[in-house]
């Protein structure tokens, strides 16, 4: 239907508001219209984090020279008119508001060409006014241009990062879309290099693969009954939950590999990540998250995209069900798919022990030892360690030692956490990390996110003690590692440890680093020591500076004293 702006009373029920935070929204933006626009090519590229220029490219159906101008007023659309279309939203966009929007923000420009017109237009447009409008020759579909985005907003240049988190969260929203829309060919290129592009296949593992990587790819299953085959969400009654999810032996340390779609639009939901974490339900340790990649498919009536600026959250009118499709339909894919986890895997999970609760909670379950039901002691924390002397490993997770003041418990991995996490300081304050050259080199391959991350770190992680060199598409080879961690799986230890610098509030990196470094580096529970190893770890304790804690700050010990121990047995 042709561009026309909304009546008041329709404009007062959607939830306008600010679209433009950041360069990733622009993109966001941009890209939903280029996929309303029925395109099957789209190509994305910026510049200077996004805020230099952001060019999207498609084919779409383009706009008609008449209405150019008219896309650029609040609230002008094509894609809905009334009431009733509000109730059955089937396109990305329905407000009106985003091209305004960063037209106030930014300089824009459109070249574009609607289908069935012989010569497209091209207008440039500053704050709210357009300044030149001609005709000029184009191919059909659309090209808008930003530049200097927030050029004339200092306030809101102040509130980003760095520009490699823009580029980071710019890589996201295509990937997420590129996930969402595996028919659809994208390409991606940030500041001149080609950070993303996906086959345009139809298939979401073609999708995936380029992504997350081939690794990732080769340990997904298809999830629903469809084959892995998006739906629309028109003609169906019940929830239909399609997609792809990793096994269990591919998670990851966070959630940020939970991709959630409704009716392919991209949405945040603490609700569909409670179910898919349900459905992998003792199947992954405490810790790890799934990837998945799930689009359910509704009758546009029965979920509420209306209630959030961004339309980045949905509200469902029967979430029980949602809940429950996503669950059943996850948990069956599991089961009748994915080999059977080693018993051991699952049973030594390590639980993280809270600040406050009791350490003694991490034994697993059913192993009814009888040192679960002591009380745990909540003794003062004193600086310094005793001399301890070793009694044995419990639950192949605790050592159990004896001091002068009693009995300790401690937990191996986060003591060994804190041991790593003194040394690495402590080798990096003096700039002598040592450094493990590798026999042959580890090939590792990142997704875009983690491959901003990397560039931008690459020199800080070699003054961590790895060296790591680009190896073509996406693909890096490690060839040092520091001395001081004993790990096997560097390429999965450092695509973890990329996302953990991707993630928020990193302000300081190398402090972040050192922590992931000596988590990842540490010993795990559930990995049997033998007395030398224990003598070792509990000695190298005792010298650290904060014995206590790990670096994450919970508890490495519980002490319980010689009193305390009369006390419960009775004795005065
Ligand atoms: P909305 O997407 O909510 O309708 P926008 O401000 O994003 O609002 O876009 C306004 C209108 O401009 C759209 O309704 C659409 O008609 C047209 N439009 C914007 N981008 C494109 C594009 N890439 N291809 C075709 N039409 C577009
Ligand atoms: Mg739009």
């Amino acid at each position: 239907m042709p561009i026309k702006i909304l009546d008041p009373q329709v404009v007062s029920r959607i939830a306008a508001g600010e679209v433009v935070e950041r360069p990733a929204s622009v993109v966001k933006e941009l890209v939903e219209n280029s996929l309303d626009a029925g395109s099957s090519q789209i190509s994305i590229e910026t510049r200077g984090g996004g805020l230099g220029l952001i060019r999207v490219t498609d084919n779409g159906v383009g706009i008609p020279a008449g209405e150019v101008e008219l896309a650029f007023s609040r609230y002008a659309t094509s894609k809905i008119r009334d009431f009733e279309d509000l109730e059955s939203i089937s396109s990305l966009g329905f407000r009106g508001e985003a091209l305004p929007s960063i037209a106030a923000v930014a300089q824009v420009d459109i070249v574009t060409c609607a289908a069935g017109e012989s010569i497209g237009s091209y207008l440039t447009v500053e704050g709210s006014a357009a300044i030149t409008h001609k005709s000029q020759g184009r191919s059909q579909g659309t090209t808008v241009t930003v530049r200097n985005l927030f050029r004339k907003v200092p306030a809101r240049l102040k509130f980003l990062k760095s520009l490699a988190t823009e580029n980071s969260r710019i890589a996201n929203v295509v990937s997420q879309y590129a996930l969402a829309f595996p028919e659809v060919r994208f390409t991606l290129f940030a500041e001149g290099r080609a950070v993303l592009r996906t086959p345009g296949s139809g298939r979401l593992i073609d999708s995936v693969t380029q992504v997350y990587g081939l690794e990732v790819a080769q340990n997904m299953l298809e999830v629903g009954d469809e084959g892995g085959k998006w739906e629309s969400g028109a003609s169906i009654s019940s929830p239909q939950v399609v997609g792809m999810i990793g096994l269990p032996s591919v998670s990851r340390s966070n959630r940020a590999y939970l991709s959630f779609f409704v009716n392919r639009r991209w949405i945040n939901s603490r609700l569909l990540s409670w179910a898919v974490e349900e459905a992998y339900h003792g199947l992954l340790m405490t810790g790890k998250h799934p990837i998945a990649i799930i689009n359910i498919s509704l009758p546009p009536g029965e979920v509420d995209i209306n209630i959030h600026p961004t339309k980045t959250e949905v509200k469902f009118q029967n979430e029980h069900q949602v809940f429950g499709s996503v669950q059943k339909t996850v948990r069956r894919a599991l089961i009748e798919q994915a080999p059977t986890p080693k018993m051991e895997e699952v049973a030594t999970a390590y639980v993280s022990p809270s600040a406050s609760g009791p350490l003694l909670r991490a034994v697993p379950e059913g192993e009814d030892s009888p040192v679960t039901s002591l009380p745990v002691a909540s003794q003062p924390l004193v600086t310094s360690l005793p001399v301890l002397r070793v009694l044995g490993q419990l639950s192949r997770s605790y050592i159990i030692a004896e001091g002068p003041e009693g009995l300790y418990l401690i937990d191996q991995h986060a003591a060994h956490e804190r041991i790593l996490f003194e040394k690495i300081k402590y080798q990096r304050s003096q700039s002598e990390i040592e450094v493990q050259g590798l026999l042959e080199p580890v090939m590792f391959e990142v997704n875009p996110r983690q491959g901003e991350v990397l560039k931008s770190h690459c020199e800080d992680l070699a003054k961590f003690g790895f060296s790591i060199e680009p190896f073509g598409n996406r693909t890096y080879l490690i060839r040092a590692v520091p001395a001081l961690l004993h790990k096997k799986d560097w390429a999965g230890m450092l695509r973890e440890l990329l996302d953990a610098l991707a993630g928020e509030n990193r302000g300081d990196w190398a402090e972040s680093l050192a922590i992931a470094m000596a988590c990842h580096g540490a010993v795990r529970a559930g990995q049997v020591l033998n007395d030398d190893e224990m003598h070792e770890l509990i000695r190298q304790l005792e010298q650290a500076d904060i014995p206590q804690t790990c670096p994450h700050g919970r508890p490495t010990m519980v002490h319980l004293g010689s009193e305390q121990l009369k006390r419960e047995f009775g004795r005065s």
